[in-house]
């Protein structure tokens, strides 16, 4: 290599690492990045896990790259309860409180994407459950399909539990779901009330 190839070398290898330094920051800068932060409170390589995933939905789906745009008729299976959780509630609106997400524990970063609207779907589990030398804008870089297996879902879309009806527990008088209440000498109890006396006897 010639002096001039060497010094060429160098001013494009250092053009490259500032070029990588300003994607990492554009990274941590955008919108979606900073959306899911401020639900889930900390930054964490979970949080950027939960982020691809999400991308990958929306990818996957045709749902275009915009989260915002994404039907209420959407939902979502995971299979752990992890920080990566949150991404999904944050940059989807499928929160716990409207059943957009259900949990199946299978102890896996797994997550199932169901559109009801066009019948479409798509599982994504984490490859590794993080990829061991990756930064946080590293994650956010990467491609969702080099962090996540893509493949069919492995079971039914999840159905909206019904509603219960409720009836007052008989010790402590707190009004609870049926399905939550258990018949203990003829006397409807709910389940803590139960252990309670179960303690007791
Ligand atoms: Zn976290
Ligand atoms: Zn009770």
């Amino acid at each position: 290599m010639t002096q001039a190839n060497g010094v060429t070398a160098r001013v494009m290898g250092a053009v490259r690492a500032a070029a990588r330094a300003e994607r990492m920051d554009d990274a941590l800068g955008s919108d979606v990045w900073k959306r899911a932060l401020a639900f889930h409170g900390h930054e964490c390589r979970g949080l950027a896990m939960g982020v691809k995933a999400v991308e990958g939905a929306l990818a996957e789906l045709g749902l275009g790259c915009d989260p915002r745009a994404v039907s209420d008729e959407l939902t979502c299976v995971a299979e752990s309860m992890t920080c990566a959780v949150d991404a999904v509630q944050a940059l989807l609106g499928l929160t716990f409180g409207r059943h957009g997400i259900v949990v199946r524990p299978r102890g896996k970063m797994a997550f199932t994407f169901y559109d009801r609207t066009t019948g479409g779907s798509v599982r994504l589990c984490a490859k590794a459950r993080m990829p061991v030398a990756a930064s946080i804008a590293e994650l956010l870089l990467m491609p969702y399909d080099e962090l996540f297996a893509v493949t069919e879902p492995r079971g039914p879309v999840p159905s909206l539990p019904p509603k219960p009806g409720r009836e007052r527990c008989a010790a402590c008088g707190e009004p609870t779901d049926e399905d939550m209440l258990r018949v203990r000498s003829g006397e409807l109890l709910c389940l803590d009330c139960c252990a309670e006396g179960d303690r007791r006897r």
